[in-house]
């Protein structure tokens, strides 16, 4: 469904991505993990077309480039990792936004587009504070009405980045809950940027692991999170064990000692 063929970034003469490619199939969830400064955000910016870049990004046959920003916003959302909402907008107004590639030619939301706005706030759970100004709600909250601003845009193609970086356990759960259910049950294609490989161990279907501007490794978890991958990426003694009670693997920091 997203097709990223030979993508590179520079920012000046700095070179950060170098040629990547990575399909994410629909119904599937691809996690990027990879040491700060690997270039997962870069990856993100560019497949959804905030940042200059050459190469490809495609769906369906469809070059990103091509599309007019109001078309490609009907088949990409984005969750960014560090974003600012307009804070005197409620999130009501806030979530409504990504209905915009949607509105005719006044801008005046539907009655559709106002259930779509509800539902996406039901999904994170943000109903009860639709009310409420944006630049009053916590670092988590924020980000969970990002994530529903990103579902009311209705779209096939999610990229989430660092979703999970301001949220307590609890929500960090639910909202990787919810991401595997779009995958899975709403057929989106998902590639989310984490930083917790225990979270990507747990959730992502396939890992795309990135050092450097590179895809050092991509496959299932298991074949993905082994310990002499990670410790040379995140240049770190692991150890990779079977997680006790889940069949995924489990990365553990530090040396055995003898
Ligand atoms: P990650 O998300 O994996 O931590 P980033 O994609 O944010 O990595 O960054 C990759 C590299 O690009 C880093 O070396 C970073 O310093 C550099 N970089 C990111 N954004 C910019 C920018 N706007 N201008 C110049 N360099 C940047
Ligand atoms: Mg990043």
């Amino acid at each position: 469904m997203l097709k990223i063929q030979s993508l590179s970034v520079s920012y000046g003469s700095r070179q950060i991505l170098h040629e990547v490619s990575l399909d994410v199939q629909s119904g599937e969830v691809l996690a990027l993990i990879g040491p700060n400064g690997a270039g997962k955000s870069t990856l993100v910016r560019a497949a959804s077309g905030v940042i200059p870049y050459t190469g490809h990004v495609r769906t369906n046959g469809d070059d990103f480039a091509a599309l007019e920003p109001i078309k490609r916003a009907r088949y990409i959302a984005t969750v960014p990792q560090a974003v600012s909402m307009p804070p005197a907008f409620t999130v009501w107004e806030t979530v409504l936004l990504g209905r915009t590639p949607y509105l005719g030619f006044l801008g005046q939301p539907s009655q559709r587009d106002e259930e779509i706005a509800r539902q996406s706030l039901q999904r994170v759970s943000a109903l009860p504070f639709m009310d409420r100004r944006v630049g009053e709600l916590s670092g988590g909250e924020q980000q969970r009405i990002l994530l529903a601003r990103a579902l009311c845009q209705s779209t096939p193609i999610l990229l989430l980045d660092e979703p999970t970086a301001h949220l307590d356990l609890q929500y960090q759960v639910s909202l990787l809950e919810l991401v595997t259910e779009l995958a899975h049950k709403d057929n989106l294609a998902v590639l989310i940027a984490l930083h917790d490989l225990n979270l990507a161990a747990h959730y992502a279907d396939r890992i795309a692991l990135m050092v450097a501007g590179n895809i050092k490794a991509l496959g299932k978890p298991k074949e993905v999170l082994i310990s002499e991958l990670i410790a040379e990426a995140y240049c770190l003694p692991v150890q990779v064990v079977q997680h006790p009670f889940l069949d995924a693997p489990l990365v553990l920091t530090g040396e055995v000692k003898t």
